[in-house]
């Protein structure tokens, strides 16, 4: 069983909301619902906002792909040409999602990753809409829905992430540079 480290410093990085819930040593399915642990070892508290509150911060746009899992149209996406280094972030709640190093022209119509920024930042749902079966990507944080992930991709990993450029902010530069 995993045991949790004890957060760090909680002024490094203020975007990460270290735990002041005491903590359980072992993983529980709540804990593991209601938190997980980012690479800088914070615990960081899931984003939970009802649709209402994310109408507000979000575009209609935004909404519709983050939050009702809508799909922009190709080659219409801000990302999808587009060759800036630093990292996507989740345009929801933030979180670190992908590297400008993993991203690559799929000639999908939609911004590809190979990988994301960090092992734990997106996860997998099983998705059998449109009748399709397909792996869904999620932003971790805020459960905001992100694109597809498909088995096509280059080396090293042969995935291809394709993401809505919509649901994706780009920030400049490494972070923590
Ligand atoms: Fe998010």
């Amino acid at each position: 069983m995993a045991r949790y480290p004890k957060p760090v410093n909680p002024n490094a990085n203020p975007q990460l909301e270290p735990c002041t819930a005491k903590l359980p040593e072992r993983l529980s399915p709540t804990a593991a619902k209601d938190f997980k642990q980012c690479p800088r070892m914070f615990w960081e508290k899931k984003v939970a906002k009802s649709d209402d509150e994310w109408r507000r911060e979000l575009s209609s746009e935004q909404f519709e792909v983050l939050r009702g899992k809508g799909t922009e149209r190709p080659f219409t996406g801000k990302y999808d040409h587009f060759g800036g280094e630093g990292t996507f972030l989740c345009a929801g709640c933030g979180a670190e999602l992908f590297s400008s190093k993993a991203k690559f022209d799929s000639g999908s119509g939609w911004p590809s990753f190979w990988e994301p920024a960090n092992s734990d930042s997106v996860t997998e749902k099983r998705d059998s809409s449109h009748g399709m079966e397909r792996t869904e990507a999620l932003c971790s944080r805020c459960d905001g829905h992100l694109g597809h992930i498909f088995p096509d991709g280059p080396d090293p990993t042969g995935l291809r992430y394709c993401i809505n450029s919509v649901s994706l902010e780009f920030a400049e530069g490494e972070k923590g540079d």
